[in-house]
């Protein structure tokens, strides 16, 4: 089932559910774009119309982050769980190791996403790893990244580096993997996947965010006690403070998404006393 959220079609399924979802698109080979959302997008995309088709265009949207459930839950639109960016790079790499699909890992800075890599390779050695490349390429819109610096910014290729967007795509079309993982923070991962799935080739394209970093153990996730108590958010606030202004953003989900959901319920239930 899909449901609505601030203007947005998310997937109301399980972990499981995404997982034999994924595995569908992989056997049906055509290109497909899935993405993990979080709240911070979701909010961005209230502004960026542009950012907003692209997230309806995706074959499978899920529930990254509590504040998504929470806000589903408020609108009587329920979401089961949450479904973020490194559980399912770890769900679907274990399903790769066993089914025999290949996966390609791109984002990161230099190194990271072969630490990533090796790491995933020792926990599943029957993993077929089809490549790796780092993050920080020229992008094809004339903008590109610098290692440290998260947000979209335009200006010189990464230092050292000056690779371009149609050779990393080039890279990824060789390599024929069955699954691409895109960690270079949310839009740009999804943006990046949207502008070159077709040419990629790749059945099933997935942005993950900052999950390589995580991976390599270059970046702790919070403790499983946060995350169960949904808190996740603020375990990541408290180990990289530089986030604070990108979570500003949050108490402005959080109303836009009551007043929604206060909204839809109210017209439900006197829809209910008209009949
Ligand atoms: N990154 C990248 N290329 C860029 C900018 C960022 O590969 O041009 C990488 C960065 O090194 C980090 C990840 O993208 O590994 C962003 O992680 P973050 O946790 O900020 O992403 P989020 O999960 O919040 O979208």
């Amino acid at each position: 089932m899909r449901v609505s959220l601030l203007g947005a079609w998310i997937d109301a399924l399980r972990m499981e559910e995404v997982e034999e979802r994924i595995a569908d698109f992989v056997k049906e080979g055509a290109p497909r774009q899935v993405i993990t959302l979080n709240p911070e997008i979701l909010c961005r995309a209230q502004r960026e119309p542009e950012l907003l088709r692209l997230i309806n265009a995706a074959s499978l949207v899920t529930a990254d982050g509590a504040g998504i459930v929470w806000a589903g839950r408020i609108a009587g639109r329920p979401v089961p769980e949450r479904v973020t960016g490194i559980d399912l790079l770890l769900r679907l790499a274990a399903r790769s190791a066993k089914e025999g699909w290949r996966i390609f890992l791109l984002g990161g800075a230099p190194g990271v996403a072969e630490e990533a890599a090796g790491r995933l390779r020792g926990q599943y050695p029957q993993l077929i790893v089809a490549g790796t490349c780092h993050g920080y390429f020229e992008e094809a819109d004339g903008r590109s990244g610098s290692p440290g610096d998260e947000d979209e910014r335009g200006g010189a290729p990464a230092a050292g580096s000056s690779l371009r967007e149609a050779q990393v795509v080039e890279m990824i079309r060789r390599a024929c993997p069955h699954l691409l993982f895109v960690g270079m923070g949310a839009p740009k991962q999804e943006k990046f996947i949207a502008r070159n799935l077709k040419r990629m080739g790749v059945p099933v394209a997935v942005g993950v965010g900052g999950s390589f970093d995580v991976l390599a153990g270059r970046v702790k996730r919070a403790p499983a006690w946060m995350q169960r108590l949904h808190l996740e958010w603020l375990g990541r606030l408290l180990r990289e403070p530089r986030r604070w202004r990108r979570m500003l953003v949050l108490p402005r989900f959080a109303w836009r998404a009551l007043r929604e959901g206060l909204a839809a319920r109210f017209a439900a239930s006197s829809d209910l006393s008209r009949r």
